[in-house]
Parts: C-alpha cells; sequence; structure tokens
C-alpha cells in the first residue's frame, strides 16, 4: 500500500509552499487507498520555534488535509517527533562505520574553516569534503587505529561522516523529473550524526523512511540536491529494494515569475504567505494567513493544487474529494508555478457565490454586530443576496453594505453632473408620492411593477433616470440591483432618501 509523509521541520509557520507539498502528499495518498504520516524532523534543535509543530498541525487540520498517523494521531510507528527518537539512529550510522562505509571525523571547526578558505582561493568548485580532502583531515582514515579509540574514549568530539566513494554515479528515477544522474564527486562526505550525538536531517529522515515503510517522497524542489546523496544511504544500509519513490514538486515562484517566492514579495504584495495567522515567539512580528485575510479553506486547497498542477481539462473548481479522484503525480509540472493571488480571490469568489445566502448571512453576523448593527437572519440574508457576487471575502459584504444603513450625505458629482437633470427629478418626486400612496407589498417584483408605472404615466423611460435614482437612494454611481435594494431600504426610509436628494 502506499504510504506517504510530510515531515517539516518546526522551524517556523509552515510557509504556503509546505503546504502544497502536504497537500499534494495527501491528494496522493487518499487517491491510491494508501496512507498518510506527519513525522516531525527536529533533530536541529539550534532551529527549534516554540509553537512551529501546533501550527502545523493547526494548518493542515484548517485545510482539511487529513493525517493518519502523526504526533497528535499517534500510529504503530510512534513516536512521530524525531526528538523522541534520538536513540534509534545511531546504531545505523555505527553499523555503516562497521562496514567501511561511514567514518569518525575529529576535524575542529577551525580546521574545517581553513579547508574550506583554501579550496575557495583555489576555486574548487562543489564538494568540500570527499575522496580528495578528507585525506588531509583529521578522521579515521588518516589516523591509527588505537588513536582513533584514545581520542574517542578520551571524550573528544567527532562526527560521523559518510564515505562517497569518487568516480561513481549515482542514479535515480524521480516521477516528475524522469532519470537523474549526478557523479559522486558533487557529492560530500556529509555528517551523519554530529558532534552533539544527534542525528543530521540526512541521517534520521532516511532511517525513519524506511522503518516507517514509506513507498513515495514527495517533497519541494529544494530538496533535489539531497536526494543522490538519500539514494546512496538507501543503498548502503542495504535498503534499495525498499527505497521509496521520489517526486519532487516545482518551486513556487514571485508573481511576476522572476526566481523563488519569499516572505518579502508577500509582505510588498500585500498578500498572506502563511496558511494562518502567526506570531513569531522571538520577535513578536505578526503576520495574518490566508485564514484571517477571509480565504476559505476549500477554495485555498483548490487554489494550491493547481500550483503546480492541472488535471488536464477545463475544470477548474474543484472540491477535495474531486481532487483526490483527477490528482496525478504524472501532471505535476517541471517548471516553476508562479504564485498568482488574483488567482487564489478568484476561487475564495467562486466558493463564496456558491454558498446559500442564509449560511453565509449567519457567519457574518456577528462581524454586523462588532459594527453596532443588529440585524435579524432574514435581512442579513437579503444583504448576502444583493452583494455576495460583488466581493471576494465574505467579510467584505458587511463594509459593502454600509449605504444601507446610512443615508447618502454626499453624492458621486460626476454621475450627478450627467445624470441630475430636470426628467430626473420629475422621476425623483413622481415615484416617491406613488410610494406614499402605495400599500402593497414592499419587494422587489412589487417595486419595480410600481416604478415602471409611475415612471410610464409621466412618460419617461426607465433607462433614462435609472442612474440618477441610485444617486439619490445611495449616493453612489454603480451598484447591486436596485430593486432588492430598496426593498431591504424600507419603504420609508426609500421614500427620506428620494425626498432628501439634491435636484
Ligand atoms: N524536514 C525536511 C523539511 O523541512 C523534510 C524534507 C523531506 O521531505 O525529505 O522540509
Amino acid at each position: 500500500p502506499v504510504r506517504v509523509r510530510f515531515a517539516p521541520s518546526p522551524t517556523g509557520p509552515l510557509h504556503i509552499g509546505g503546504v502544497r507539498t502536504a497537500l499534494y502528499n495527501y491528494l496522493f495518498a487518499r487517491q491510491q487507498g494508501g496512507q498518510m504520516l506527519l513525522r516531525i524532523e527536529d533533530t536541529d534543535q539550534n532551529r527549534f520555534v516554540p509553537g512551529a509543530e501546533a501550527y502545523i498541525l493547526d494548518a493542515l487540520e484548517w485545510l482539511g488535509i487529513q493525517i493518519d498517523e502523526g504526533p497528535r494521531h499517534g500510529g504503530p510507528h510512534a513516536p512521530y517527533r524525531q526528538s523522541e527518537r534520538k536513540d534509534i539512529y545511531r546504531q545505523y550510522a555505527e553499523q555503516l562505520v562497521l562496514e567501511g562505509k561511514a567514518y569518525y571525523a575529529f576535524d575542529t571547526p577551525e580546521e574545517l574553516d581553513t579547508m574550506r578558505k583554501r579550496l575557495e582561493e583555489a576555486n574548487v568548485p562543489a564538494a568540500q569534503y570527499n575522496a580528495i580532502t578528507r585525506m588531509q583531515m583529521t578522521n579515521a582514515l588518516t589516523l591509527p587505529v588505537g588513536e582513533i579509540k584514545e581520542r574517542i574514549e578520551s571524550g573528544q568530539p567527532y562526527v560521523i561522516r559518510m564515505k562517497v566513494q569518487p568516480k561513481d554515479e549515482i542514479r535515480f528515477h524521480d516521477l516528475i523529473r524522469g532519470w537523474v544522474a549526478v557523479h559522486s564527486s558533487q557529492i560530500d562526505d556529509k555528517v551523519l550524526v554530529k558532534s552533539d550525538g544527534l542525528p543530521t536531517y540526512h541521517l534520521a529522515n532516511i532511517v525513519d523512511d524506511h522503518l516507517m515503510g514509506i513507498t513515495h517522497v514527495i517533497r519541494g524542489e529544494e530538496w533535489l540536491p539531497s536526494a543522490p546523496l538519500h539514494v546512496l544511504l538507501y543503498k548502503y544500509l542495504g535498503w534499495q529494494d525498499t527505497m521509496p519513490q521520489f517526486a519532487h514538486l516545482p518551486l513556487l515562484l514571485k508573481p511576476d515569475g522572476n526566481g523563488k517566492l519569499s516572505k518579502r514579495d508577500a509582505d510588498l504584495g500585500g498578500f498572506p504567505i502563511f496558511p494562518l495567522e502567526w506570531t513569531d515567539p522571538r520577535t513578536g512580528e505578526r503576520a495574518l494567513g490566508f485564514r484571517e485575510e477571509g480565504y476559505r479553506p476549500d477554495a485555498t486547497a483548490n487554489f494550491l493544487a493547481f500550483l503546480g498542477w492541472n488535471p488536464g481539462t477545463e475544470q477548474e473548481l474543484f472540491s477535495m474529494e474531486e481532487l483526490i479522484r483527477a490528482f496525478s503525480l504524472e501532471r505535476v509540472h517541471k517548471a516553476g508555478a508562479r504564485f498568482d493571488i488574483q488567482k487564489a480571490q478568484w476561487y475564495n469568489q467562486q466558493y463564496l457565490k456558491a454558498q446559500p445566502d442564509a449560511a453565509l448571512a449567519e457567519q457574518i453576523l456577528p462581524q454586523f454586530g462588532q459594527n453596532g448593527i443588529e440585524l435579524s437572519p432574514e435581512q442579513a440574508t437579503k444583504i448576502v443576496h444583493l452583494l455576495k457576487d460583488r466581493v471576494h471575502f465574505a467579510g467584505e459584504i458587511v463594509n459593502e453594505s454600509a449605504f444601507l444603513f446610512s443615508a447618502p450625505t454626499t453624492y458621486d458629482p460626476d454621475v450627478a453632473a450627467k445624470r441630475w437633470n430636470e426628467e430626473a427629478a420629475r422621476a425623483i418626486a413622481g415615484f416617491r408620492d406613488a410610494l406614499l400612496s402605495y400599500e402593497g407589498t414592499f419587494a422587489a417584483e412589487e417595486i419595480k411593477h410600481l416604478l415602471a408605472q409611475t415612471l410610464e404615466s409621466l412618460g419617461i423611460k426607465m433607462g433614462k433616470v435609472m442612474q440618477a435614482l441610485r444617486l439619490a437612494l445611495t449616493g453612489l454611481g454603480a451598484g447591486p440591483d436596485l430593486m432588492m435594494t430598496m426593498e431591504i431600504l424600507g419603504k420609508a426610509e426609500v421614500v427620506h432618501r428620494l425626498s432628501i436628494a439634491p435636484e
């Protein structure tokens, strides 16, 4: 069975690219009838940020990404936090040492620095601690056996490094990128166990993926350079037969398509880059998320699904269930995906429109309350109906409806100049008088009928005075359906507004 994992490091809030990675993992797992687990990769304790793990879990929950196994859910491979699995990793590194595939290295930070500088001066690119340089460094391959033991026993700090063979080629098949081949001269003798005894990301990641039965590694393109090393580790550990398949997802690009999306683009562009609000515990800096900006989780998921994938049809709106059915890794693009916030807004609008008026009304009633406007659910429902096609976010309805709650004090001067004429004044006065003696139902249909009748008797064409009427009623040059607007205003208010309109 397919088993995938989302393996974030709790070094801060999950940005939107990470959320997309989680989403693709989820869609793939569900479609294949498999499972998805969440593993917290927190072996780098210097970069640990309190609150980040809870944030990640909350964000996935908000989007409707359901985890089968993880720190909040438990599961057969618990614990799912690498910091709680410390003791597992070391034996594998020791095994590699015994088999001559890894070695102890005692270099001090100064020695490493000197080597790095020397190579830089000589313009040596790429791998640094490798088959050539390792022979000049202080490690188990250059020290006499007795001395290695002595150094370890005397408590001298050391790391365990992987021994990468020179003149080797590492090949693997990526489900999105096809065959990838890398020469071993491009790969360092990466540290597997750090001097604090903790595993590095590379070791812990491979050991856990193996022990947790992961079949597919779906992750961001930034991990592609690490993949050959991982493939080598699977081989060294004798696990190549059950090695997972790799799928490296395309980068998310800046809105203009130039370069990788960053938090700075988000700040400058005034759009969110995190799913939920995040306050940095170290700096107190606060950033709003998609949720707080008013995006719906279903619209956000739909938007994210299309950042790097398409179904090959014209259909753009997909529920989570539909995404699960339609998704395939084969249709994930190689090229970077441009982050277009307008598209996100468009998605939100589509989902908003599809909501029943009453449900939306219930959702935004409290917001009206906060603005000091008490409405019945029926009134709120009518307002939603009037305005929901004109906004991207539910919350905007509250602001957009301000004209319903106070009579205009100013009138759009451009429209007034063009539309306020003698005919308009007659129409407004005539309609007001007709309303004063009208006893029937005050609803959009009936209002329209009354208006049509009145204008006809005055010999005025409706099309010529509608804008003036709107101006009198709302002060605005454009807006939603005027008959419905009047219904919501109520007869008395309409009469009042028609009476105070300057002519
Ligand atoms: N811990 C890595 C991260 O923060 C996981 C990368 C991977 O999926 O292998 O993204």
